[in-house]
């Protein structure tokens, strides 16, 4: 099995990601994020919204996943801009990307292929009880339009001065042609995206700044320097609103891919949406008596790729187990196969603190356990279990990468104290139980 493979059973198994609506077969390009990947998934969007805000004059937004269609006219997305060219195979009548295919012949079944057409990838539906040409809308394929019209009533609702940034977390979605490699790409995904608007003359400056806070961030949440590149993108293969635009790519299993985008989006957004709704989307500086298109350095990313990155680099398999180190009480056998360990970011990690009676067949101990349960739920993202044996419990814990693992044993019923085990040292130390809340929550500092 690859690493990909690998990663796509343990999702399932331990509720990460389902395919979505699998009980009919599934929707090409759309997934579900269970119970724990939608905490992690929570937990990637907080970090990334905590980093922005340590910046001055940033704020935040929710705007529309609809927008009126006029939108995208202006925005370039109704027109060639958004479009990429698909070929079919004449024989099996599947559909490529052209610029993924090697040769002329069709991968699958090396049958001929049509000439490439354009094929737009925004999804369409209608606004109101009337399905005709005057109601078609689409979904955002791209958060970033509802931050470019709403300039105006950020700049003077917030009374901001240039440069200042808007940011936005939300569903995005995109017809894509293929779709593949697991959660990378997929029709239906969530955007993170920072729009700073700036004077021209200092884009250049702000766009090498925020190519380096960005690579920073990967590095700081656990992703290894060497697994990360930055490829500045020529001027052919730019989007086409960019003046200049660097991929950040990770090394993904399947290779090195674009994990997120930083682009000098120059004033080609505010210019567009004042040519084509009339209003005036300049900016008067004061101090130096102009009035200017601000130009705009973006970063956008989906939420999903991140995280497939974050579970690939986290990813661990210890053959023949991992090696306890010695606790002075416990009997705990530990079979020699190989352990999955999930190293992830403790801030990212979706279960901080599991709670596990050492046995289920003492009422007193269970009682203990339960209690102890209650007392962390409302303070940590907690998971109380009970079944089978403690050293496979502490494996299924370090399978989703919970941080601490509080065992409730005999020497709790004399003197309250547990065993907080540790998932990367596995060390165990034993701690007061009207002490446990105050310990964890210095150890789990800004998680
Ligand atoms: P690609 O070349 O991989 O299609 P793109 O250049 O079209 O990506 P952008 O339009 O710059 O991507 O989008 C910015 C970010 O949004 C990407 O770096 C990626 O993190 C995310 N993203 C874009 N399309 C998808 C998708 N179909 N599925 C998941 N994430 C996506």
């Amino acid at each position: 099995m690859d690493l990909t493979q690998k990663i796509i059973s343990l999702s399932k198994r331990r509720g990460f990601i389902f395919p979505s609506s699998e009980i009919y077969g599934g929707i090409g390009g759309v997934y579900d994020f269970g119970p724990l990947g939608n905490e992690l998934k929570r937990n990637i969007k907080k970090v990334w919204w905590q980093s922005m805000m340590k910046e001055e004059n940033m704020v935040g937004l929710d705007s529309g996943i609809l927008l009126n269609p006029r939108v995208w006219q202006a925005s370039g997305h109704l027109t060639a801009g958004f479009a990429d060219e698909l070929v079919e195979c004449k024989s099996c009548h599947k559909r490529f990307k052209k610029n993924e295919i090697a040769g002329n012949k069709c991968p699958e079944c090396s049958g001929k292929l049509t000439k490439p057409r354009k094929f737009n990838l925004m999804m369409k539906t209608f606004v109101g009880p009337v399905e005709d040409n005057s109601s078609i809308t689409y979904l955002r394929p791209e958060t970033c339009q509802g931050i470019f019209v709403n300039f105006l009533n950020i700049l003077n609702s917030m009374r901001l001065k240039i440069p200042f940034g808007v940011i936005q977390i939300g569903k995005s979605f995109r017809n894509e042609i293929t779709t593949k490699n697991f959660i990378f790409r997929t029709r239906e995904f969530e955007q993170m995206e920072m729009e700073l608007f700036c004077h021209p003359k200092e884009a250049d400056k702000l766009f090498d700044y925020w190519k380096e806070q960005r690579l920073k961030w990967y590095q700081d949440l656990g992703i290894k320097k060497e697994n990360l590149r930055v490829v500045e993108v020529s001027k052919e293969d730019r989007a086409h609103y960019a003046k200049r635009q660097t991929d950040i790519e990770y090394h993904f299993p399947f290779g090195w891919e674009e994990i997120e985008g930083i682009h000098n989006r120059g004033d080609f957004d505010l210019s567009n949406h004042s040519k084509h709704s009339g209003e005036d989307l300049k900016y008067f500086d004061e101090k130096s008596d102009q009035k200017y298109f601000p130009y705009i350095i973006e970063t956008s990313v989906g939420v999903e790729r991140p995280l497939f990155a974050f579970l690939t680099e986290a990813y661990q398999e210890i053959k023949g187990g991992r090696k306890k180190i010695k606790n002075q009480k416990s009997k705990i056998k530990i079979k020699h196969e190989a352990e999955i360990l999930l190293k992830l970011d403790k801030r990212l990690a979706p279960i901080k603190v599991a709670v596990l009676p050492l046995v289920r067949n003492k009422p007193e101990i269970v009682k203990k356990a339960k209690e102890i349960y209650n007392l962390l739920r409302p303070h940590f993202s907690s998971q109380y279990d009970e079944v089978g044996s403690i050293g496979r419990r502490y494996r299924r814990q370090d399978e989703v990468g919970t941080i601490f693992s509080i065992t409730v044993d005999f020497q709790t019923l004399e003197d309250d104290t547990i065993t907080c085990r540790d998932r990367d040292t596995m060390a165990q130390e034993r701690v007061k139980i009207k002490d446990l809340v105050k310990s964890l929550k210095e150890k789990l500092e800004n998680c």
